[in-house]
């Protein structure tokens, strides 16, 4: 399942690919993904010029021209997928050739270059929508939303205001998308083991000095794995044209047994615990 730092590289990828060009058609092989299209979804996008290419938590955002904002999630197994439209390979493409239709390709894009930017979906959580841009942060996907971790947004006194009021773990709270978003299961992990925090640490006890500790940690965990995922068009798009990456190692995610990559623990083995129904992987001597 893509976390945040792999929404943020299809991004990245996608920017430079999709800014300043017009959508000429768009082609839907189904009536829906997770949720129904909207209402003449094909006919609202066509002939519109993509002005800006963002992300809110794990949510792709094409901003068109007309008002008009593409929302688009990835769910569990969403891909997208870019080729020339009319075959043939292209010199210095960052993709090989056109790729006939597959089975689960639900949604297809045609471009005024002549690129055609394929959205393929096995398991179909993924979902598209359209909300006006002007009033975009009302959406429905993003009303509820809480602190975007990349941004300005999360500073250490947030970050140690909306903890100390909460009963819960701190992984638990990590995981609440209503305080903070796009940080999984995987990153809250890292995050904590990086922060030295230990993930069941009640939230009402951090200070300030923890506090800062998280929230530089928060940063640095997903920014490594932003970084990982290339830093350059042609590190995102894989041979198949698909872009993303491919999952890094960590620290202590799926380490369960391994030793703690701190020298200072001295091989103490990482543990599993479950809290909320969810794996967590922690280092019991290096974080408190
Ligand atoms: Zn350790």
């Amino acid at each position: 399942m893509p976390e945040l730092p792999e929404v943020e590289t299809v991004k990245r990828g996608l920017e430079p690919v999709l800014v300043g060009r017009r959508i000429t058609h768009v082609r839907l092989r189904r009536d829906d993904l997770r949720i129904p299209f909207p209402n003449r979804f094909a006919e609202r996008l066509a002939g519109k010029r993509i002005e800006r290419v963002g992300r809110r938590a794990k949510y792709l955002l094409a901003e068109l021209d007309g008002g008009e904002t593409l929302i688009i999630h990835l769910g569990m197994s969403g891909r997208l997928t870019l080729s020339p439209k009319d075959g043939g390979s292209r010199e210095g493409s960052y993709y090989h050739k056109a790729k006939p239709l597959e089975v689960h390709d639900h949604v297809i894009f045609d471009l005024d270059d002549g690129e055609r930017l394929v959205f393929n979906d096995p398991r179909r959580f993924g979902l598209m929508s359209l909300a006006r841009t002007a009033d975009i942060s009302d959406a429905p996907f993003f009303h509820h939303l809480g602190i975007e971790p990349l941004s300005d947004e999360l500073t250490v006194e947030r970050l140690l205001e909306g903890l100390k009021g909460r009963k819960t773990s701190l992984k638990a709270a990590l995981l609440d998308q209503t305080f903070v978003v796009g940080i999984g299961n995987i990153y809250a992990c890292e995050a904590l083991h990086r922060a030295r925090l230990s993930p069941r640490r009640l939230c009402l006890t951090m200070t300030l000095t923890r506090a800062q500790r998280l929230a530089g940690a928060i940063k640095d965990v997903l920014l490594a794995a932003i970084e990982a995922g290339g830093s350059s068009l042609k590190d995102y798009v894989h041979a198949d044209g698909s872009l993303g990456y491919f999952q890094h190692s960590f620290a202590v995610y799926d380490r369960q047994g391994e030793p703690c990559p701190r020298n200072t623990c001295k091989g103490t083995k990482i543990r599993r615990i479950v809290q909320s129904n969810r794996s967590t992987f922690y280092c019991p001597n290096c974080q408190r």
